[in-house]
């Protein structure tokens, strides 16, 4: 039998599996330590209220087969211990029987399991759905869209052999019975300065491995590779081609017959990895410079091949990669790169290949998930994106990941605020507004139209003169200077200024202080590619780069967006959807930085708890009441603690019922208030001693 005795040991042993139970809610310690005892457990899921906290275990836990599937499917949520199936059993339940849209929305940083628990997701889903015909293919569909993507858009990294470089928003689409129909994904900011270079340790993007080690002979020949990435200048910076727990060549088959699930035809699949050989050998392609300031190619033969499998005009392509034109009022003025701007523009034109390459994918990918029927559907959506990054040094990639994670932070709060308050509305409870850091004023300061940090960046982008990132960070400090959350170098304290360099600023956001350098921000904010490089692009009998690369695009005048307004748009649009949709989060936490088992940081996991903010998730969630449930669920769980309801409560309505169980257990006015449909409670007291009991068997 399982007393009281046994289970006031297990919760020593185990910790509670909401943080809302424990006695000091206030410490970051407690709020540690549980999870840590849990960890230790083998138990790596813990709730703040309907927030799922996941800490990586870095080892496989048997917790996802079939049985698993079975346990908790159709399970009310408060039945079962935490897991990342109870909270997609809650939604998928939710969009099934009110057919109210959803989104799960992941994060965590690098490495914390974001990636892994969407594909739990969709394995939860998969599963518990129909097995038959249409809706089995679709399912399959959805499923091996993730090795394409990941092939093309991950790769290892120092803190994740399976880092994803890019953002993703999935849309899993469901008829009204629950069965799914059809996807959509979007995609975010691809990390695509991996394609010419790598920091010491890490990889370029799967997908060069996996065609160099994966592909036959006959490809391998068609394609004019060769089988050793040391062969190729792009692939050897980061000096770790063959990494132990990956194997490319079985990777390889996967992703091929995944593209043909996905209905790529053959010709499809020639023209990708075409393009993907293609920066291989663009890559080994030198320069001389014989006439000072003329840049030539020195590798003829790269050349050669290059043009071949881009389908170019060699000669045009040879231009292109020299020389540069740009358009006077007048007419169009051709003059000769150097050595150093050759480099450039071939380095410019890898890295835009590679990313319309992925946007192509992923469109292409789209095509194949529309589902063929016209009826009206409902859509969960999963969001796995970067989390928040403070690295030793930090750059425009940094800004952009942060500023989405302040979009998503301030998502979180109105929406987890909005909800807790709606439904006390609802209820008819009375309530206490909550205090918190309302962090759209770090948002102001970013995206504020004409005086943000963007709009400033923006306008030194465009002044014609010569823009450079001294200018820039000029202007920052000129205008910005009087914001609280901005500190420039000579606003900096003693002790902060001597660890910043004048080409620095630093930013408060809500999750900490984080310095920027602003070398490459207009570089990378402009996003040029020479004009000649696109219209040799567009001229190519490349079935996908004369798709992405359009003449239109050669002959607009207006400038294009720069690369920080353009992801401003896209994640705009991103919290437009969101915001539609009811939402459950799941919050990722890695337990060390060795991507080891059975290791705890306890000073490294504190520093992510403090910036998902779950201190504040838990604040806000004990600052109302901690503790709510359907009546007639929380008499039939806790009918046996008084005599008033054992075995049964006969005297009246479930409602009643409660009434009477809690007066006995000498609740006082305070501690609880009678909602229509439920109770809430302020603080959990031995209550949940019990419920843990009932929690953890
Ligand atoms: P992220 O997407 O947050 O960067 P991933 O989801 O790619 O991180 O996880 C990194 C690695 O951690 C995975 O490749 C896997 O080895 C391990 N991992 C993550 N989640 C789990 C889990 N639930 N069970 C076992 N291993 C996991
Ligand atoms: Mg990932």
């Amino acid at each position: 039998m399982y007393t009281m005795e046994r289970h006031l040991q297990d919760r020593d042993r185990v910790g509670v599996h909401d943080a809302v139970l424990l006695e000091d809610f206030q410490s970051e310690d407690v709020f540690v330590e549980n999870l840590q005892k849990r960890f230790n457990e083998n138990v790596i899921y813990t709730y703040i209220g309907q927030v799922l906290i996941s800490v990586n275990p870095y080892k496989e836990i048997n917790i996802y087969g079939p049985k698993d599937v079975k346990a908790y499917d159709g399970k009310h949520f408060f039945e079962v211990p935490p897991h990342v199936f109870a909270i997609t059993d809650t939604s998928y339940r939710a969009l099934k029987e009110e057919q109210i849209e959803q989104c799960i929305l992941i994060s965590g940083e690098s490495g914390s399991g974001k990636t892994e628990a969407s594909k739990k997701v969709l394995q939860y889903i998969a599963e518990v759905t129909d097995h038959k015909g249409e809706v089995e293919r679709v399912k399959n569909k959805l499923l091996v869209s993730n090795p394409v993507l990941e092939a093309f858009g991950n790769a290892k990294t120092n803190r994740n052999d399976n880092s994803s470089r890019f953002g993703k928003y999935m849309d899993i689409q469901f008829n009204t019975e629950g069965n799914p129909q059809g996807g959509n994904i979007l995609n975010y900011l691809l990390e695509k300065s991996r394609v010419i270079s790598q920091v010491k340790g890490e990889r370029n993007f799967h997908i060069f491995y996996q065609l160099l080690s994966g592909a036959d002979e006959e490809l391998l020949n068609k394609l004019s590779l060769r089988k050793s990435p040391e062969s190729y200048y792009f692939l050897t910076h980061g000096d770790k081609s063959n990494v132990e727990n990956i194997n490319d060549q079985k990777n390889f088959r996967e992703v091929t017959e995944a593209l043909s699930t996905l209905d790529f035809t053959e010709k499809e699949q020639h023209d990708m990895f075409s393009i993907v050989a293609a920066i291989l050998h663009l890559g080994n392609i030198g320069f001389v410079e014989h006439e000072a300031g003329k840049a030539k190619v020195s590798k003829s033969e790269a050349v050669e091949i290059v043009a071949k499998l881009m389908g170019c005009d060699e000669a045009e392509l040879r231009e292109a990669l020299t020389h540069k034109t740009i358009e006077t009022v007048r007419d169009l003025v051709t003059s000769p790169l150097n050595r150093e701007l050759a480099v450039y523009a071939r380095d410019a034109l890898a890295k835009a290949v590679y990313d319309r390459l992925f946007s192509w994918l992923v469109s292409r990918i789209n095509d194949s998930l529309q589902s063929g029927s016209k009826r009206k559907n409902v859509v969960i959506g999963i969001l796995d994106i970067y989390g928040f990054e403070i690295f030793e040094r930090n750059s425009f990639e940094q800004l952009c990941i942060n500023f989405c994670n302040e979009k998503l932070h301030q998502l979180f709060i109105d929406l987890t605020l909005k909800s807790e308050q709606e439904e006390y509305m609802k209820e008819g409870i009375k309530w206490e507004k909550i205090e918190y850091f309302d962090n759209s004023i770090i948002l102001e300061l970013i995206e504020e139209k004409h005086k943000g940090l963007i709009a400033y960046m923006d306008e030194e982008c465009l002044r014609p003169g010569d823009p450079n990132d001294t200018t820039l960070i000029n202007k920052f400090n000129t205008y910005l200077s009087g914001h609280n959350h901005y500190i420039s170098h000579k606003k900096a304290s003693i002790k902060v200024q001597k660890t910043m360099g004048r080409d620095e600023f630093l930013i408060i956001h809500y999750a900490g202080h984080v310095t920027y350098n602003v070398k490459t921000f207009i570089e990378k904010n402009n996003d040029l590619l020479f004009r000649d490089l696109k219209e040799a692009m567009s001229n190519s009998s490349n079935s996908i780069l004369n798709t992405v690369f359009t003449k239109s695009e050669v002959l607009n005048k207006k400038r294009p967006d720069t690369a920080i307004t353009k992801f401003k748009n896209s994640l705009n649009n991103l919290m437009g959807i969101l915001r539609d949709k009811e939402p459950a989060y799941i919050r990722c936490i890695k337990p060390n930085d060795i991507k080891k088992s059975g290791m705890f940081d306890e000073d490294l996991v504190k520093h992510q708890v403090r910036y998902l903010g779950l201190m504040e998730n838990l604040r806000v969630r004990r600052a109302g009441f901690a503790y709510r449930r359907v009546y007639e669920q929380f008499l039939h769980r806790y009918k046996c603690l008084s005599e008033e309801t054992w075995p049964n409560y006969r005297k009246g309505s479930a409602k009643d019922g409660v009434q009477a169980l809690v007066k006995s257990l000498g609740y006082t006015d305070g501690d609880y208030q009678m909602g229509k449909t439920k109770i809430f409670i302020r603080h959990p007291k031995t209550l949940f001693d019990t419920e843990d009991a009932f929690q953890e068997r």
